[in-house]
């Protein structure tokens, strides 16, 4: 759980890896995350940032849940969160 999660809108997406969150609000449209992602699968959205600017999107089935984006974004505007793996401990003999 990320704490903007309870201020700010957010939009989710997930697969196999895990899920993919930006909020719009946060956006200040500076690209860096399209120009960062190692798949090329951010793109502009139609919807406006808080400075008025376009905020992003992922094509999710592309994304490696890498976290880069949200290193280099310069705000809290993107959260990224791998999925655990089901460890199994073989049992006591
Ligand atoms: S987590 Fe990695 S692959 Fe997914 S959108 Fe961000 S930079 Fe691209
Ligand atoms: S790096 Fe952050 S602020 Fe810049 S466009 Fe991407 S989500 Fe928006």
């Amino acid at each position: 759980m990320n704490e903007n999660a309870l201020v700010w809108k957010q939009t989710t997406q997930e697969n196999a890896k895990g899920t993919w969150t930006v909020f719009p609000e946060l956006c200040k449209g500076c690209g860096l995350c399209i120009e960062k992602c190692p798949t090329n699968v951010i793109y502009w959205s139609d919807e406006l940032g808080f400075m008025g600017t376009p905020t992003v999107k992922t094509r999710i089935e592309g994304c490696i849940i890498c976290g880069m984006c949200e290193k280099v974004c310069p705000e809290p505007a993107i959260y990224v969160e791998r999925k655990k793996k089901n460890i199994v401990f073989p049992e006591n003999k």
